[in-house]
């Protein structure tokens, strides 16, 4: 059974969507000694009555197993879908001719209603209108204020409500819904440490979300429209994290071009020091069998090696018959990828330059010395959690322990390369400093009597922004006697 008070090995994290197939407290306690240290709550799914049990239970299981654990809500965003049809699904041949209009009647071959009139003045001839996660290609021939026509490219069957993706236009939509709007109010007063925005189309879009978010979350921009792509450094100003969603930006952009924007992505958000995750089909054909694809594996093992922050499971843990073993399965990848020998030079291919200032310049110290001596761990003093973003950047060969008064701070943590987090009162001296951190250490299973740590904190004590201290202890093993 999975000893929770001891730092996992592995620094890269694993984010589980739950859903019908893992919304029970059992199951999410099982997904979790399965390896998931953070849980996807996805909006676009299900009523808000039914997610405030999600919430709960994983509140449960943290006073459980005494470790903060990551609650990221997944807003569904401007997502398009078409109306109905009189017969609930159609056919579509290569060349037929199809409309899509704001009339209220149920579709037909010949028509159906696309209940969005902002994408109307958007569209122009030319451009084109994806259905069903791309399997249907459609081509405007003429774009009205209440018309669009089109000709078909790539036929299928379409059925009620399937969704649509514009590729070609960024289209003048706020990233926030009136349903998105009502979802997160109620995943802010639940509690969620992390809210994720889709369809990110611009930096505005980011913006406006801070607006309503405030400091009661951590924000991530879901990286899934090409517009989002063309600005990708500015969107990553203004987040706290980002997601490569891979499902979504296969459809807008042709599939081969998802690989080059995942290594993008990645290196671009390392280099600024916030968290990224790699998300969508990476077991997708665990939902229905015991073991992944070779190729699957494959794909997990890259995003371990790209250095990614986190990799996420979608419908492998939310409708999945093999939810457990798709989190078991992901974490011995990730483990066997980070054991290789050659790991750490991969990693660092990607170059993350530290800033010019004083807590980059003990970041990239520690980095440094953890390189150059055997330390256990490196122990950091952090309010915001940004002093531990900072090493975290630095994906130093040791283990991240992040020492924090607050307990919002240690479960948004969850989502950071290699971070390990413990709520402890602040200290106030640095005999107490080193006391602290070397208690915590062994408390946590972070080294033993001989060991090196590396201390990390910022005086005067209790100081946000104040990290200027960088203390390397031996442990002695005999710091939790007599307490
Ligand atoms: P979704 O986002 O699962 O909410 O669609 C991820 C993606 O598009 O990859
Ligand atoms: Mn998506």
């Amino acid at each position: 059974m999975t000893d929770f008070t001891k730092p996992r090995t592995r620094k890269i994290r694993i984010l589980a969507t739950l859903g019908p197939a893992s919304e029970s407290a059992e199951a999410i306690e099982a997904l979790h000694r399965a390896g998931a240290d953070a849980f996807r709550i996805n909006m676009s799914h299900g009523a808000q009555e039914d997610k405030k049990k999600l919430f709960q239970h994983i509140r449960a299981l943290e006073d459980k197993t005494g470790r903060p654990t990551t609650i990221l809500a997944d807003l569904q965003g401007p997502k398009l879908r078409i109306g109905t049809f009189a017969d609930g699904k159609i056919e579509l041949t290569e060349g037929d001719a199809f409309t899509l209009d704001r009339l209220d009647e149920p579709g037909s071959a010949a028509r159906v209603k696309l209940p969005h009139k902002e994408i109307f003045d958007a569209l122009a001839a030319g451009n084109r209108l994806l259905l069903d996660d791309g399997k249907i290609a459609l081509r405007i021939t003429a774009a009205g204020p209440d018309r669009i026509e089109t000709r078909v490219e790539v036929g299928g069957a379409l059925s009620n409500r399937k969704g649509v993706n514009v590729p070609d236009v960024a289209i003048p939509m706020s990233a926030l819904t009136d349903k998105d709007r009502s979802d997160l109010a109620f995943a802010l007063e639940q509690g969620a440490d992390w809210i994720a925005l889709s369809f990110v189309q611009r930096p505005e879009d980011v913006a406006e979300a801070r607006r309503l978010i405030g400091t009661r979350a951590a924000l991530l921009a879901k990286i899934e429209k090409p517009s989002a792509c063309t600005r990708l450094d500015e969107i990553l100003e203004l987040s706290d994290g980002v997601m490569v969603a891979r499902g979504d930006l296969g459809v807008e952009l042709p599939p081969e071009a998802v690989p080059t924007l995942q290594k993008r992505i990645v290196a671009t958000a390392r280099a600024m020091g916030k968290p990224v995750v790699v998300a969508t089909q990476m077991l997708e054909s665990m939902i229905l069998a015991p073991t992944p694809t070779r190729a699957e594996v494959s794909d997990v093992a890259t995003a371990v090696y790209d250095g990614a922050d986190a990799i996420m499971l979608s419908a492998e843990t939310a409708v999945g018959d093999y939810a457990v073993e798709a989190v078991a399965i992901m974490d011995r990848i990730a483990t066997s990828v980070e054991s290789d020998p050659g790991y750490g030079r991969r990693v660092h291919f990607t170059e993350t330059q530290p800033d010019a200032t004083t807590s980059d310049a003990i970041a990239a110290s520690s980095n440094s010395i953890a390189n150059t001596i055997a330390v256990s761990a490196i122990a950091c003093f952090t309010n915001s959690g940004s002093t531990a973003r900072r090493i975290a950047r630095e994906r130093p060969s040791a283990p991240l322990l992040v020492l924090t008064p607050q307990r919002e701070t240690a479960r948004r943590v969850g989502l950071l390369w290699g971070a390990y987090a413990v709520v402890t009162r602040d200290v106030s001296d640095f005999e107490e400093m080193i006391a602290k951190s070397k208690r915590m250490a062994l408390r946590h299973g972070f080294g033993g009597a001989g060991e090196r740590l590396i201390l990390i904190a910022g005086v005067p004590f209790g100081t946000p922004g104040s990290t200027n201290l960088l203390h390397v202890v031996t442990l002695s093993g005999d710091e939790l006697k007599g307490r």
